[in-house]
């Protein structure tokens, strides 16, 4: 998985997060770790786990990336208990601190509880507000403190009726996982935005984003958490279901298909593999291209690629080598350094390049500057004519729902059409999977697909 490779990765990401979660297994915090680090690509900006051990919450986090903030072994001696939750954080550059590191842990009347957030709120800012009037105050500016500060004000005196009471309150976007020292509590929200995922390993239930996280620890796909579903795990391993809100249109975002997810997990009970290739393929037939060769920019748009050829009969071969040893470009706040990131992170093949006729296939265009430094390269790597596809339609809106995308004027496609994008991006031809070609391939889950960043229909 990639992000300065890809053009989206130019995106800021805010509360684009890995969430994880282990109740029933006595290396409950080293499986927290391991399933973090699977799910790495959703979160670079810093990670921690909580764990219990039915007394007392444990924590450790910190800025970094997982290997790096659970470097020392002898943090896990600390993490107690057998059950876990973990989080990997991606943010805006303003928001980088140490606070809003995820589990955010607050002390309460029922005690102690810890919770980790994948989504975004579209009302934290009106609840927060509120609240402070109030006199609440807020330590962190993230929106899962609101969460965390609604449940604490819920009448109840049953934690997963406080935490049906908060979530009622909010809207937008979210995948959440909550851990007191008597259970882990997952939950979705009603529109599905985000995925969420269960699995089994032993006798132990597991949470994730992603079923990478499963397989890294040889855990079994279950199944996904349903949108508006909440599940408890108690310390006696008893799992119950509930479906407590009202139903709502899903709302799932088309984006885990076409870049968040890697290509070898499950998400929604579907295979994202199976999903871009086929984004691939219909890209094909939407836009063909004579050509002797089809690339890809590594690692995201491997699989679309793969499509790609596969459609057309056209070799798919590596022209572009991703340096792996970098970090995200889209970390980087400064678009100097970032854009210098984008010749750091690649290298053309040009004994595969030279002479060609390249299709190179890219996931996403965001504000087009990556695009135009990668045909530049293309070209410098001795390619005769350099054919630009894009495996998803023109993100021409911002989203609001768990990415911090730039405003539409930054937006390429809010500003240009594809001729004159084709023209800046100095591409022979440039051809965008249409959202109707998109939504229309049978490897999609048929429900309700959020697509605001393409047409501007914002559900929430
Ligand atoms: S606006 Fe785009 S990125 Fe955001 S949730 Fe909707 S589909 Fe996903």
């Amino acid at each position: 998985m990639n992000c300065v490779d890809c053009s989206i990765g130019q995106y800021k990401l805010r509360e684009h997060c890995g969430v994880f979660g282990i109740a029933g297994s006595r290396h409950a915090a080293l499986h927290a770790f391991r399933g973090l680090y699977a799910l790495q690509h959703r979160g670079q900006e810093g990670a921690g786990i909580v764990s219990t051990d039915g007394k007392s919450l444990y924590e450790h986090k910190n800025l970094g990336l997982v290997n790096e903030v659970f470097k020392d072994k002898r943090i896990f001696e600390k993490l107690k208990g057998t059950f876990a939750i973990g989080h990997n954080r991606y943010s805006t550059a303003g928001e980088t601190n140490y606070i809003n590191v995820q589990p955010i842990t607050i002390n309460f009347k029922m005690g102690v509880i810890s919770a980790v957030h994948n989504g975004n709120l579209t009302n934290a800012i009106q609840l927060k507000k509120g609240m402070e009037e109030d006199g609440s105050i807020f330590q962190t500016t993230s929106d899962t403190e609101v969460i965390l500060h609604l449940l604490a004000r819920a009448p109840s005196n049953e934690l997963y009726l406080m935490i049906i009471d908060a979530l009622k309150k909010i809207n937008g976007a979210y995948s959440l996982l909550f851990l007191s020292p008597e259970s882990l509590i997952a939950v979705r929200d009603p529109r599905g935005f985000r995925p969420l995922n269960i699995g089994k390993l032993g006798e132990a239930y597991i949470f994730a984003s992603e079923s990478c996280a499963f397989d890294i620890l040889g855990a079994e796909y279950i199944r996904q958490l349903e949108p508006g579903e909440l599940v408890v795990v108690d310390r006696n391993l008893n799992l119950q279901s509930f479906s407590p809100f009202p139903p709502r249109e899903n709302r799932i975002c088309i984006f885990e298909f076409i870049y968040f997810s890697r290509p070898d997990s499950t998400i929604f009970n579907t295979s994202v593999d199976k999903v871009r290739r086929s984004f691939g393929r219909q890209l094909a037939r939407e836009h063909p291209a004579s050509a002797d060769i089809v690339i890809s920019v590594p690692d995201s748009s491997n699989t679309a690629a793969v499509g790609y050829g596969q459609e057309t009969g056209i070799p798919y071969d590596h022209g572009l080598i991703r340096n792996h040893y970098i970090g995200r470009t889209f970390i980087m706040p400064e678009q100097d350094i970032r854009d210098a990131d984008v010749l750091i992170k690649y290298n053309p093949v040009r004994e595969v390049l030279k002479g060609k006729r390249v299709v190179v296939v890219d996931d996403s265009i965001v504000r087009g500057t990556t695009s135009r430094k990668l045909v530049r390269m293309i070209r410098q790597g001795g390619a005769r004519e350099v054919h630009f596809r894009v495996a998803s339609p023109q993100i021409k809106y911002p989203c609001f729902y768990g990415i911090d995308t730039p405003t539409s004027q930054e937006l390429i496609a809010s500003q240009k059409t594809v001729e004159e994008i084709r023209a800046y991006l100095d591409a022979d031809s440039l051809g965008y999977l249409s959202k109707e070609g998109m939504l229309s391939v049978k490897e999609l889950p048929s429900v309700q697909y959020c697509t605001a960043c393409f047409d501007g229909a914002y559900p929430v």
